[in-house]
């Protein structure tokens, strides 16, 4: 059977070779979607201390979250946007491994981010899920998790409230919309009180989610949580 899909997977790839959907060059052997030279060419979070200190004003100010990163800049390059795009699509588990790969490398040697108890998603409502099949931003803590050998908890959170499209608010009104949407769901068997939880997301744009995600952590106990993603709207 294996042998049979491989073959009509071959048979498919000589009629239409696989083009990265960025470029439109041809895919080498193993990779899927987006190209090597792509993936390595999307805008990044600078390294530069002006951006730390703007993205720690932006997210970090309110305490909930303890220490934040991310790889890609969402806003200044289309490409970025498009590769999150395809989280929703078929392409879902692939793009999202690449994208724990990017985050893995930018944090290992971070003493907090790399050093955490546990690593959990930032979730969909029980509805969105079904209708999507899966939670992107859980795809990508797994492949996270995986690479950094962390305990990887995917259902410690639950979105308990269905909220509205956070697009539709300014940034007070999504702290608002936001505001009580999260609970504790699945524990990890040592209970969370006292430790340090990296949360995962696709994309952070105000961070009301995150904080949100977080203040309900640190209301159980947990000493400090983290919060780390794909993409950044700074
Ligand atoms: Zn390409």
């Amino acid at each position: 059977m294996r042998g049979l899909s491989n073959l009509a997977e071959a048979f498919v790839n000589f009629v239409y070779p696989p083009v990265c959907s960025t470029c439109e060059g041809a895919l080498k052997h193993g990779e899927a979607y987006v190209c090597t030279r792509c993936w390595e060419s999307f805008e990044r979070v600078p390294p530069t201390e002006s951006i730390i200190q703007l993205i720690e004003e932006k997210f970090l100010a309110d305490e909930a979250v303890d220490k934040i990163d991310s790889v890609f800049l969402f806003e200044q390059d289309p490409r970025v946007r498009e590769a999150v795009h395809l989280l929703k699509y078929s392409g879902a588990e692939l793009i999202a491994a690449q994208f724990g790969l990017f985050i893995a490398r930018k944090i290992v040697d971070d003493p907090k981010l790399s050093m955490c108890d546990t690593i959990a998603p930032v979730p969909l409502h029980p509805a969105r899920r079904r209708e999507r099949g899966y939670n992107q931003s859980e795809l990508i803590a797994r492949s996270l998790s995986d690479i950094l050998g962390v305990n990887h908890s995917p259902d410690l959170l639950v979105r308990t409230r269905q909220t509205m499209t956070q697009t539709l608010f300014d940034a007070e009104g999504r702290k608002k919309n936001i505001m009580g949407a999260f609970s504790l769901g699945k524990m990890p068997v040592d209970g969370i009180e006292g430790t340090k939880i990296l949360l995962i997301d696709d994309v952070i744009t105000t961070g009301s989610t995150i904080k949100e995600c977080a203040r309900t952590l640190k209301t159980n106990g947990v000493l400090e949580v983290y919060a780390a993603s794909a993409a950044i709207t700074i």
